[in-house]
């Protein structure tokens, strides 16, 4: 067994404290991890918060992790030690239904062990990225190519898959329109990824704040979605759109933007229903859809992909002191565009 020092939260309301965690000794598959950065995903402030529901407290929230590999359990051919890998939003899975045998273990159909505010299939509560250690089945940790450094490659682990999983399932690339819908953590991979792809790339934001950084990240045009004439000059322009925001938006004024057999995908998750008017769907045959994540597999081509094209988040590197006011910077989208904490100062 491993102690793991690690920042945890015990309550809705609680700032974090320094905690020690037990890892499981390690099984024939498992691998050690010695975490060296961790990410700061919005889906930590809503667990931590308890806006998706109870959790057990003490929480260590963290999806995003990028570290090395410090022991191997006696049959794992994956990976050894010193490898950089990575481990995202979930830890394992049945491994045994069709969406798993598919390669799509984030829909699971028992569903699959979130890496944090789970639970295990030893009935221990699964703690995440925001500790020194975690111990993982080899089948969910990515490798990590050379020429990502570790800090950057943590965001990845989440925004990264979560922006390229839809973009490669509906097929974003050359002659491709793409819109992305909002600018922050999980909007600015989006950018990114589909520009990286070959797609013709626009941002939609509230206002035109990050329009210099938008471009830079790959996009041709940008637009303020505040102005009403935004949406009377882009409509029927867009075979995707990627909407990242996860509050509530006016989804049919966004519907409005497709063009004939277009997908609006949404990747945000507001906690209020979304109404959509069948009239903004039928008369185009558009396609509004969700996505989650992505499986192990293709979040391992995400990450060669992102080597391959020279792609890396933006981010912001902060001790494990700043957590609490990371997130309040977060609430106020005042990031850009990735918190990454430094494990090494826990
Ligand atoms: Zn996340
Ligand atoms: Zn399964």
């Amino acid at each position: 067994m491993v102690t793991a020092k690690a920042r945890a939260v015990d309550g809705p309301d609680k700032s974090f404290r320094e905690a020690e965690i037990e890892r499981r000794e390690l099984d024939k598959h498992d691998i050690l991890i010695e975490i060296k950065f961790a990410g700061i995903c919005h889906s930590d402030l809503h667990t931590a918060h308890g806006d998706w529901g109870e959790v057990n407290y003490p929480l260590v929230p963290g999806h995003e992790i990028a570290g090395i590999v410090t022991d191997v359990g006696e049959n794992v051919s994956k990976y050894k030690v010193g490898d950089r890998v990575g481990v995202g939003c979930m830890v394992d899975s049945c491994g045994e239904c069709e969406n798993c045998k598919a390669g799509e273990e984030q829909y699971c159909l028992k569903g699959n062990v979130p890496t944090y505010a789970g639970v295990d299939k030893y009935g221990e509560p699964t703690q995440g990225g925001y500790s020194t250690h975690i111990v993982v089945v080899e089948d969910f940790v990515l490798g990590i190519p050379d020429s990502i450094p570790l800090d950057k490659a943590a965001p990845l682990l989440c925004a990264g898959i979560t922006t390229f999983s839809p973009l490669n399932h509906w097929e974003a690339g050359p002659g491709k329109k793409v819109a992305v819908v909002g600018m922050g953590g999980l909007g600015h991979m989006a950018v990114k990824i589909a520009h990286a792809m070959g797609a013709e790339v626009t941002v939609l934001s509230q206002t035109l704040n990050k329009k210099e950084d938008g471009l830079a990240f790959g996009a041709s045009s940008y637009y303020a979605t505040s102005e009403d004439e935004t949406f009377e000059k882009l409509a029927g322009t867009f075979d995707l759109i990627i909407n990242t925001v996860s509050a509530k938006l006016d989804i049919n004024a966004y519907l409005s933007l497709l063009t004939l057999n277009g997908t609006l995908v949404n990747v945000g998750a507001p906690a209020e229903p979304l109404e959509v008017n069948a009239f903004s769907l039928i008369p185009h045959r558009r396609s509004f859809a969700g996505s989650m994540i992505g499986g192990i597999r293709e979040t391992q081509e995400m990450l060669d992909f992102c080597a391959e094209h020279d792609i890396a988040p933006s981010i912001e590197v902060i001790s494990a002191d700043e957590i609490d006011e990371a997130y309040k910077r977060v609430m106020d989208s005042d990031v850009k565009y990735r918190f990454v904490i430094d494990i090494s100062t826990m």
